[in-house]
């Protein structure tokens, strides 16, 4: 759960970020930046602001912003029915990305994870992502990731995204966001 008024915020500084790539957006998309706390409620280290560029039955193309160290919790996208899951490429179009999936443990990760949540990450291959790297995730192929100390911003580029289905290794994350409106903060 977050505020409004964090919500907002979020949105701001994920349009800095963005801002920072030099890809034209109209102002109209950059409001439309979605704020995910995966019902972790503590957006600085879990979440992500996901800009939906190009969402149909088909494919999805998104812009996700990333803060400083701010963690993308570890997830897959499942089959459903006759779909057999979304195949995702990420991209990182600035900043710098710790990336993390099946294969062998990289020994001295640069991720950093709150102690209380370690069971909830088990993929430790890592790959340093910079501006140009990319990878390709075949669908149910469990994937994490942290930003670097000044944030990143990344594309998706996959089939046909169903966010919400989406599954995750933690628990304790509901992948919609609760937004607490306060009427007193405008
Ligand atoms: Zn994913």
């Amino acid at each position: 759960m977050i505020t409004r008024k964090e919500y907002k915020a979020a949105q701001l500084r994920s349009a800095h970020l963005i801002g920072q790539t030099g890809i034209f957006l109209r102002d109209d998309e950059l409001r439309k930046i979605s704020v995910a706390d995966f019902g972790l409620s503590d957006l600085d280290k879990f979440g992500a602001q996901i800009l939906t560029l190009v969402d149909t039955q088909m494919i999805a193309a998104k812009l996700i912003a990333m803060f400083p160290h701010q963690i993308l919790p570890e997830h897959w996208h499942p089959k459903i029915g006759a779909y057999a899951g979304k195949e995702e490429t990420l991209r990182v179009e600035w900043g710098e990305l710790y990336f993390y999936q099946p294969g062998e443990r990289t020994l001295s990760p640069k991720a950093s994870i709150p102690g209380n949540k370690l069971d909830c990450f088990k993929n430790w291959h890592e790959m340093i992502m910079r501006p140009g790297d990319q990878v390709t995730l075949a669908p149910v192929t469990p994937h994490w990731f942290q930003a670097g100390s000044k944030g990143a911003v990344v594309w998706s580029i996959s089939t046909k995204a169903l966010d919400l289905q989406d599954e995750f290794t933690d628990p304790q994350i509901r992948r919609e966001t609760f937004i607490l409106e306060n009427n007193n903060e405008q």
